[in-house]
């Protein structure tokens, strides 16, 4: 049974307090509202997640914050009659009328509203009137209101409702096509003087009526080409991976200090092998010197000692700890002989290419010994951090997690000791890397290592954005001193998963989250001197666990869903391709809408696809090309060796 007041509590701290709308009365209202009887039935779960639901008529329940926004943008008082336009579930009316005197409301679909109504009464909340129509004319028996919101985006404020708000009266409304809205507020200070503010962007569902959309108003963009001809018109096809015209196609991005190359699960054969054989001829052709990857330091380090021909450390056999198919396997392995053998060619040590960690110092390690010591000493919160764990990815949501920690008291109790863990094994692991003199880890950078790590490892602990965003801060620094080390003509490459690489700003994770990222932060700092590449695939197999900690499977990647863009690429049946976007501005353009994008981790799990695999972007935004493979293959793992007493003769995988 999961615990909704828990879960309540949490998202009115989590989502609506901490991002600054703290009264008291508001957030008092967001109490008394059980939003779990708002969702589907079998949506329950995930009532309390930072995300809109889909609730039929392929309408949805707004995600808490933005109706804790649009409440408190609108100055909703004791004494006020309010109009909500766009009823949907009926939850935001059933907040607003835990605040106003009276609500009214208007919904559209006869079956919504109806629903609506029907819970308003079976939770007695009898100071809400509802109402079957079209709302962009508003109430007028019931007007003037004291406020009026507007839960969907129109083309501009309909002139009824600004006729029917009261001599100070206040209108919040998204207006602008789907996808590009602004929400505004317009405050009427006079009978014919309406002032109008812009408080920023959103994403709602449109408004369609006599004063909005027209029904179906998306068509008329589409007729004169379907966007996936157009995709198929754009698309550059991908030759052989070991065709050398492969790197060729991306020489265009050879200028740029750096190329960051994302991949869309952390398990697919393809997109180690597409980034291996564009890095390859990056490195050859344009001087790139610096592969970095999303790994542990530590291990990469010793990728690093073997590429460029330094010795070797005793018993070093790199990438042993979950997640070990990420690294660990026959695609890497080819790619780190490739390095190894072209560092050959190279004369002068200092610009042999390196290959290098960005992550929080020994990240996994650091997982792998806190989850051996809660085993030890709490095994029912180790159960909690391994499912933490497998939330570590912003587009993962698991809410049972949530209600599932309340229950183990011991869990804070854990968290001095399992901090303390990470510590001492930093500590031994720095003063290991001291030994061989490579300066780019100083005594500094082990400073700042230490001190994220410590914070990043008690946050992690409880989970939140606050965590993702020291760990990618963190990833971006560690990024920017590899390249300032390795001098002002440096170039890099970066490896790590689209999540990481592709602008926050223009998905889920920065609209509603407030999490940053390394392709945010690099455009920052670079400029057009960055390039961002995603991928994506439509279907075929994938390398992946169910639970953090858990086996490596084969399991088959579903077919994207309807709404995405990986369903839009798929159309265009073009099997492998290269999408340029600045090249072909009409296609960016018909893009930039937000769709659903598909995120799989170390973790996958069909069963849940949607939301735990799926957030909306605007990927023309996120990414600056794309590259496609619309059926894709799982990596092939390496087997894990036995640590051995002096380095193995095959290091550095002990193949
Ligand atoms: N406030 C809702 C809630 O808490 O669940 C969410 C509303 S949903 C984002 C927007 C709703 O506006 C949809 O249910 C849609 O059918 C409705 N809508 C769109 N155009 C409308 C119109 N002209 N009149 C009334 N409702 C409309």
């Amino acid at each position: 049974m999961q615990d909704f007041e828990y879960a309540r509590e949490r998202m009115i701290e989590a989502q609506i307090a901490r991002r600054g709308l703290n009264d008291p009365k508001l957030l008092k209202a967001f109490r008394e509202v059980p939003r779990e009887t708002f969702v589907e039935s079998g949506l329950e779960e995930f009532a309390y997640e930072d995300t809109p639901l889909a609730i039929g008529e392929g309408q949805t329940i707004s995600q808490p914050y933005i109706v804790a926004l649009m409440i408190e943008r609108a100055r909703i008082g004791s004494g006020d009659v309010v109009l909500e336009v766009g009823t949907g579930s009926g939850y935001a009316a059933a907040v607003l009328s835990r605040i106003a005197d009276h609500v009214y409301t208007i919904e559209r679909y006869c079956s919504l509203g109806e629903q609506a109504r029907r819970r308003f009464r079976r939770l007695g909340l009898g100071n809400i009137a509802t109402r079957v129509d079209d709302g962009t004319k508003g109430w007028p028996e019931a007007a003037p209101f004291d406020a009026i919101l507007v839960a969907a985006g129109g083309p501009s404020v309909p002139p009824a409702l600004k006729e029917q708000l009261e001599l100070g009266g206040r209108l919040i409304m998204p207006v602008g096509s789907e996808g590009h809205q602004q929400l505004v507020r317009v405050t009427r200070i006079s009978a014919e003087t309406f002032e109008e503010e812009d408080l920023g962007g959103v994403r709602f569902v449109p408004l369609i009526g006599e004063y909005g959309w027209r029904e179906g108003y998306r068509k008329p963009r589409q007729i004169q080409k379907p966007l996936p001809e157009l995709i198929a018109d754009a698309a550059e096809p991908l030759p052989d991976f070991d065709d050398p015209a492969f790197g060729a196609l991306f020489d265009r991005f050879g200028d740029r200090r750096v190329i960051l190359l994302g991949e869309a699960s952390h398990g697919t054969s393809e997109f180690y092998r597409a980034r291996a054989a564009i890095t390859r001829r990056l490195v050859e052709r344009h001087g790139f010197t610096i592969v970095a990857g999303e790994a542990d330091w530590p291990d990469a380090a010793a990728i690093d000692r073997y590429v460029r021909h330094r010795p070797g450390r005793s018993g070093e056999v790199p990438f042993q700890r979950f997640p070990t198919w990420m690294w660990r396997n026959l695609e890497v392995a080819d790619f780190i002989g490739w390095l190894h053998g072209y560092n050959v060619t190279v004369s002068d040590q200092r610009n042999r290419v390196g290959f290098y960690g960005l992550d929080i110092y020994n990240m996994s390690g650091s997982i792998a010994a806190v989850l051996a010591y809660l085993d030890r000493t709490d095994p029912e919160a180790a159960k909690v951090a391994r499912e933490r764990y497998g939330c570590l990815t912003p587009w993962q949501n698991e809410p049972s997690t949530y209600g599932r920690a309340v229950l183990i008291e011991g869990y804070d109790r854990c968290e001095k000791a399992v901090v303390a863990q990470c510590r001492e094994l930093l500590g031994r692991q720095f003063d290991h890397t001291g030994e061989d003199g490579d300066d780019l880890v100083d005594a500094a950078q082990n400073a700042r290592l230490i001190a994220s790590a410590e914070r990043y490892y008690r946050i992690m602990y409880y989970g939140g954005a606050d965590s993702w965003n020291l760990r990618d801060t963190h990833m971006f620094e560690t990024l920017e001193q590899l390249l300032h080390a390795r001098g002002p003509q440096s170039k890099a490459v970066v490896w790590a998963h689209n999540s990481h690489i592709g602008d926050a700003r223009h998905t889920d994770m920065g609209t509603s989250r407030q999490e940053v990222n390394i392709g945010q932060l690099c455009r920052r700092r670079f400029g057009d001197t960055a390039a961002l590449i995603g991928f994506g695939t439509h279907e075929g197999e994938v390398a992946a666990a169910t639970d953090w900690d858990g086996d490596m499977e084969v399991k088959t990647v579903r077919p994207s869903l309807e709404d995405s863009y990986e369903r839009l690429f798929h159309m265009s049946r073009q099997k492998r391709f290269l999408l340029d976007m600045p090249k072909h501005p009409e296609l960016r353009q018909q893009l930039l809408e937000p769709r659903l994008e598909r995120f799989i981790g170390v973790i996958y799990r069909p069963e849940t696809e949607r939301l735990s695999h799926y957030m909306y972007a605007s990927l023309p935004q996120q990414f600056d090309a794309f590259v496609w493979f619309d059926r894709t293959t799982p990596v092939t793992p390496l087997g894990l060796v036995e640590k051995h007493e002096g380095v193995p003769e095959t290091y550095p995988f002990g193949l």
